[in-house]
């Protein structure tokens, strides 16, 4: 019997019609006798809804508490999927990212997967269940729950996959694959048909929203097949693979940078203003593009939008 591992993103899951339409996506892939281990994102737009309120309750609110405030986004999904599915008659169970034995660094908001032990999820799929594994979030040596960074489930699922040494990784959104350019943004695009892990990874960092990076890096270190298709039809999909069937150009990718300048003549004289701004920078995790020096003005072009609250550090330390 095959192993594949199925995500689900947020748009998938966003209600119970939705949810009734992944349940039988499942359902289908099960009956052909496949083990299945699926993944799911928070529904719609939880995940942001939580954070604005962690933030209408403080500027820049714990790192560690926010990781346990938004893996619950998660842990709904799971379990009203696997509440749907039973009902349904088949068997299913939901796992948070600790009981799936995934173990993180303690970088929050932005762990990195060290470990993953695969005992429970064995266990499961070995009595026949449907194992439903809460996407974005795992745990640290202080057994403190941590979330990948935004879009994490991919890196859950393609992770799972990996050590699960899976037949493929789907990962199912409202998207059916990877475009020449955003279908949203540009008319006439074209879905392509494969893409190589380097070509996506480039695709990723630049700002596809697509699939998170670092998932990408794990499907071509374990070698894991990734297959991007909608949820919403049977249309095929774009495969990730290491195989470059083409070469030329296969998308273009648009993505908002942040720029911020401080104004004043003389500033560079007075202390170490760039030392400041590349302590801030690391210590919030930014990376800096560029930047530009002149007699009245110092720029810096910061790789994505910055929050307000890295404005605020700036502002506090350099004035
Ligand atoms: N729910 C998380 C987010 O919105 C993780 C994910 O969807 O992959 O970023
Ligand atoms: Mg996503």
């Amino acid at each position: 019997m095959s192993t594949i591992v199925l995500k689900f993103g947020g748009s998938s899951v966003a209600d119970n019609q939705k949810l009734n339409m992944v349940a039988n996506k499942i359902i289908k892939l099960y009956t052909e006798e496949n083990n299945i281990v699926v993944v799911v994102s928070a529904q719609g737009k939880t995940t942001d809804n939580l954070i604005k309120e962690a933030e209408e309750l403080s500027i820049k609110p714990d790192k560690r508490e926010i990781d346990s405030l938004l893996s619950v986004g998660e842990q709904i999904t799971a379990s009203k999927l696997s509440i749907l599915l039973n009902y349904l008659g088949y068997e299913a169970i939901s796992l948070t990212g600790w009981q799936s034995g995934i173990y993180t660094n303690s970088d929050h908001q932005n762990a990195i997967i060290e470990k993953i032990d695969l005992s429970r999820i064995k266990k499961e799929i070995e009595k026949g269940k449907i194992v439903i594994v809460t996407g974005f979030q795992g745990v640290d040596k202080n057994n403190d729950i941590t979330t990948l960074g935004r879009g994490g489930s991919d890196t859950t699922a393609v992770a799972l996959a990996a050590e699960l040494k899976a037949d493929k990784c789907y990962i199912y959104s409202d998207v059916d694959g990877i475009y020449t350019a955003d279908p949203n943004k540009v008319k006439n695009t074209k879905k392509l048909e494969n893409i190589s892990y380097e070509e996506m990874k480039t695709l990723s960092t630049e700002g596809a929203k697509v699939l998170h990076d670092r998932c990408v890096e794990i499907g071509e270190k374990y070698k894991v097949p990734i297959i991007t298709e909608s949820t919403f039809n049977d249309k095929p999909g774009t495969i990730i693979t290491d195989k470059l069937e083409s070469t030329g150009v296969k998308s273009i990718i648009k993505k908002d940078l942040s720029k911020v300048s401080i104004i004043g003549y003389g500033m560079t004289s007075k202390g170490d203003i760039l030392e400041t701004i590349l302590d801030i920078a690391s210590k919030n995790n930014i990376e800096i593009l560029n930047i530009d020096i002149s007699r009245v003005k110092i720029s810096i072009y910061f790789k994505d939008i910055i929050k307000d609250y890295v404005l605020e550090e700036l502002h506090d330390r350099l004035t």
